[in-house]
């Protein structure tokens, strides 16, 4: 039995106007041939799940390509048209019995709103309708019927954040290679849901998210029933398949899987409500933080994600705390320029300044404080303990804490900073434990640090290019209609 292995993952952020180009995936993996094996055999991804299975399942691994990029905008068409080119070009030549090939399921090339199910579709219309393919994919896919039809089978990771990747690799050639002895035939069925799942309860250790899953894994259990994959997909893709997605594998039972399917996606749709929970606004988000009685506040500003790529400079909640005379604050910005002022004026001297608001139109306007040097530091700083991003010595640059009216801090660094450390405050003398309310730009991330310092955790709905309310995103093709943007 020989098996070719091949991955070709990207996840295309839509909304992001940067295009992910060949140089993109060169300085991540474009790795082609044998040299895919050493670079992933001992990765925890589904590539390194896949070479792990060779031996015990007895097969003999054909490594054919692997091409990974860092998550950002759609895919640019010369390099998508290489890859494909390349891998179809690579089973003709080494005519596998079978193929294991990785996808993300979130792909967008500049051409290709359904990039994987492009890849898909090229491949069958190249090899004939004979050649198994069983794909793996991202809990975050936006699976089409496409990807769906074209593939032999497809499973999914059960876990996010992400720790079941080589598994998910194992899963895979397990149904390949049974495929391949004659001992099951693979077919499946996809479910469609008209909703999207929003980003805030896509944990799967968490409610709503984590019943889901139990319940995934109770059908695989059924008779006939051989995988059932639930990915609660991407939103910020604005193509026709994005949306959850339920893909239920049997042994030829076609019918069998259309019905599992439908009832796993009419359960989420009876669920529509819990899996797009608001949030509030900011006012009255720092209307709640100046109630609450648990201290420190940490108020999340969800669409100024720094770790997802956003400006790192959104004033919308230090606009709002001003405006209802919060005390006690302290925001971090990336804020270069006020930096530089700050450090001509010197520490102890009042300074005017215009924060923030500068990067992109999407974060609030600059707002004018006035306030006094407090402390300017080298901003490299270390963190001892694991946190997300597993980083030892920071550095955000060159940085001010000023001082303003109500005893509110600002933190303006010269470098965009995602608050994974509590050393970013810490170094410069800042007890952030004592503070009443602590900004954070994240999302999930922050927690690792955060979480156990808060009294209370409130998440804003705050605009920006990481914003958490789908209905603050222009969405042109996406099906309609769909929950909650048609309610
Ligand atoms: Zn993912």
């Amino acid at each position: 039995m020989r098996i070719g292995i091949a991955g070709f993952m990207h996840e295309s952020n839509t909304f992001n106007p940067l295009r992910t180009d060949r140089a993109g995936f060169a300085a991540q993996s474009l790795t082609f041939g044998p040299a895919l094996l050493d670079e992933w055999r001992d990765a925890h991804h589904e590539v390194g799940g896949f070479i792990e299975s060779a031996k015990g399942l007895g097969f003999e691994p054909l490594p054919l390509l692997m091409a990974w990029a860092m998550p950002s905008g759609p895919v640019t068409d010369d390099v998508f048209d290489e890859v494909v080119g390349r891998l179809i070009d690579a089973v003709r030549r080494e005519r596998p019995d079978g193929l294991l090939l990785a996808l993300h399921g979130a792909m967008v090339a500049q051409s290709q709103l359904d990039a994987d199910g492009e890849v898909v579709a090229r491949l069958r219309h190249a090899l004939g309708p004979d050649l198994p393919i069983v794909l793996t994919l991202d809990l975050h896919g936006n699976l089409s019927e496409r990807l769906i039809g074209h593939s032999t089978a497809a499973v999914a990771y059960r876990t996010n954040p992400h720790v079941d990747q080589r598994e998910c690799g194992r899963r895979a050639a397990s149904l390949l290679v049974r495929q391949l002895r004659g001992e099951v035939r693979l077919c499946q069925a996809l479910g469609k849901p008209p909703l999207l799942v929003n980003i805030m309860v896509q944990d799967t250790s968490k409610e709503p998210l984590r019943t889901f899953m139990e319940e995934a894994r109770a059908r695989e259990g059924r008779p006939g029933v051989l995988a059932v994959s639930l990915l609660p997909g991407f939103a910020y893709a604005d193509v026709p398949q994005m949306g959850p997605s339920v893909v239920v594998v049997t042994d030829g039972d076609a019918a069998l899987a259309r019905k599992e399917a439908d009832e796993l996606s009419a359960r989420l749709w009876d669920a529509r409500e819990r899996l797009n929970a608001t949030l509030p606004d900011a006012a009255t988000a720092v209307g709640q933080a100046l109630k609450a009685e648990r201290t420190p506040v940490v108020l999340v500003d969800t669409g100024d994600n720094v770790g997802g790529g956003s400006a790192a400079d959104s004033t919308v909640l230090l606009a709002e705390l001003l405006r209802q005379g919060a005390t006690d604050a302290v925001v971090c910005l990336y804020a270069p320029r006020e930096v530089e002022e700050c450090a001509r004026a010197g520490v102890g001297q009042e300074v005017r300044l215009s924060v923030g608001g500068k990067v992109d139109r999407l974060h609030g306007d600059p707002v004018s404080v006035r306030g006094r040097v407090r402390v300017l530091h080298d901003g490299n700083y270390v963190e001892p303990q694991v946190r997300h991003g597993g980083k030892r010595v920071n550095h955000m640059g060159p940085t001010a804490l000023v001082e303003i009216e109500g005893r509110n801090l600002l933190v303006l660094t010269t470098l965009r900073h995602p608050p994974f450390s509590l050393g970013q405050l810490t170094c410069l003398g800042i007890r952030p434990e004592l503070q009443r309310i602590l900004i954070v730009k994240a999302a999930i991330a922050y927690k690792a640090a955060y979480a156990p310092i808060a009294g209370t955790i409130i998440e804003v709905d705050t605009p920006g290019v990481t914003a958490v309310n789908p209905h603050r995103f222009a969405y042109r093709n996406v099906r309609r209609p769909l929950y909650p943007l048609d309610s």
